[in-house]
């Protein structure tokens, strides 16, 4: 364990949509910090923006994050000293801080209905003025405000900004930051509805769940000093700021489009979590990719494990520049990982593949099978091409894939029925009984290995391309070699 204090984090994501890789990547930073510093990961779920909730995000963020090996600790589903943990649960909370602000004069009580606010800021537009509240409400008496507000006036809540001075933000990646606060908009902490919106709630959450850190995407730095001066104006500590890099695309030439997320699919990618699960991507692999997506331990180790990354992680070598997504790098990783697993291990990984692809998987010849596709699967999912015939009852191979390539059916037809007498005559159908004698028919025939072994391997395997033929041939079986070896001669003879 490391000599730092034990961090407090959070992942506080909004249930709108699918979980992707920057979310991926920011909950992995979190969980890193906590488990290295033997403090606490957070789950919180900001869920009160209701026109764009997706009810099934909440449920895919946890998954992601389980499928990750990402456990939190406190969160919606585990309970916890400082719940509740979904935001939509904490309305009370948030306006009893907004008065707080009210009180103190700190944050006021705006009338000002969509019209005027509409109107106003076209006229700015107009004028090429930026885009801020004229501060109408600013002065009203709290007292007059207030009984406006008990008549049924509506209103929100707005910060009152500083006019004047500059505010100064520490974020850990890029040093202090330093704006004038003329430019900062007074903006609302609390809607017409009485809902709070983020900049209030998650200031309020963080101080209320004790977070020390808080590691978000750099999509909120511009935020960051009217959160800084939020939390002065409440003279709560500060957190620790990390906001993490961008991602740009693989080109590394901008940020990607959603209609650029939604194509890579076409390619076997995707930039979503529950994409990458169902593509036949490990964890590991997803986990070691986006860990280096922002972050390096030195210039050249590239491979770490989860546990691996607990013991190395610390904030100091994160880099803020935008990191371009490469699918090559990550297809590299999840070969690494695949050959990595132990052959139990994979095939427990495979066997939910196959299953859904329609086959009757038996454990024990899938513990065969995978020693021999371990070195070949670029993903869990190309089992079901490599190995799906293993378990098919009958194999259809296509007369013309049967005939090996210059020679005729004919001639084929000819090899193949050679081959099958050769393996009948075996005592039994193993990679160190058929090898020898099948490459003396090669020899004998004058024909090419590619040739014979090529209609043996459609024959049997009903594909062109299978795992190594003997090793596969051992796993089927005589019985059922024969058969299809009886079968593809019947096939060519028809075609002669
Ligand atoms: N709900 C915000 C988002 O999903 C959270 C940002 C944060 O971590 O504070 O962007």
């Amino acid at each position: 364990m490391s000599m730092e204090k034990p961090a407090r984090v959070r992942f506080a994501p909004s249930p709108t949509g699918h979980m992707h890789l920057g979310s991926a990547r920011t909950a992995l930073y979190d969980y890193l910090l906590a488990r290295k510093t033997g403090g606490q990961f957070v789950l919180r779920i900001e869920d009160t923006d209701f026109k764009r909730y997706v009810p099934s995000a909440e449920e895919e963020l946890m998954n992601g994050l389980r499928w990750l090996g990402l456990d939190w600790d406190e969160g919606p589903d585990k309970g916890g000293p400082y719940g509740p943990y979904r935001q939509s649960e904490r309305k009370e909370i948030y306006l009893k801080y907004a008065e707080q602000l009210v009180e103190s004069g700190q944050a006021y009580y705006c009338f000002c209905s969509p019209e005027r606010l509409s109107k106003l800021r076209e006229e700015q537009q107009k004028q090429k003025q930026p885009p801020l509240y004229d501060g109408l409400c600013r002065e009203i008496p709290l007292a007059e405000a207030r009984r406006r507000a008990a008549a049924g006036e509506k209103y929100t809540i707005r910060f009152k900004t500083p006019k004047s001075g500059v505010t100064t933000v520490r974020d850990a990646l890029r040093g202090e930051i330093t704006v004038e606060n003329r430019t900062i908009d007074d903006y609302i902490l609390v809607k017409s509805d009485g809902w709070a919106l983020y900049h209030l709630a998650a200031m309020v959450d963080d101080y209320e769940m004790k977070i020390t850190h808080v590691i978000r995407g750099s999509e909120w730095l511009p935020s960051l000093p009217l959160h800084a001066l939020i939390i002065r104006a409440f003279g709560w500590p500060e957190p620790e700021w990390v906001h993490l890099s961008v991602f740009l695309k693989p080109s590394g030439k901008g940020k990607m489009s959603k209609r650029e997320s939604a194509e890579l699919i076409k390619d076997g990618h995707s930039i979503f979590v529950k994409d990458l699960e169902a593509l036949g991507y490990l964890p590991e692999a997803v986990v070691n990719w986006v860990a280096l997506m922002g972050w390096s331990y030195d210039d050249h180790t590239e491979i770490f494990s989860l546990s691996d990354l607990v013991e190395k992680f610390s904030l100091d070598k994160l880099n803020p520049s935008p990191a371009a997504i490469n699918f090559t790098k990550f297809d590299y990783f999840n070969g690494y990982y695949i050959r990595s697993l132990s052959v139990p291990e994979l095939a427990k990984r495979v066997k939910p593949f196959l299953t859904a692809a329609g086959y009757q998987v038996d454990d024990d010849r899938l513990e065969k099978i995978v020693p021999i596709i371990q070195e070949r699967l670029n993903t869990l999912d190309d089992s079901v091409e490599m190995a799906g015939f293993f378990f098919k009852d009958e194999v259809v191979p296509a007369g013309e894939d049967l005939v090996a390539k210059g020679l005729t059916p004919a001639e084929s037809a000819e090899l193949a029925e050679q081959a099958l007498e050769i393996i009948r005559s075996l005592p039994e159908l193993t990679v160190h009984q058929a090898e020898q004698p099948l490459r003396a028919l090669v020899e004998r025939s004058g024909k090419t290995p590619q040739q014979v072994f090529g209609i043996i391997r459609v024959a049997v395997t009903g594909q062109r391309v299978s795992p190594p033929l003997f090793e596969s041939m051992e796993i089927i079986g005589k019985e059922i070699v024969i058969k299809r070896m009886e079968n593809a001669v019947a096939v060519l003879k028809k075609l002669s």
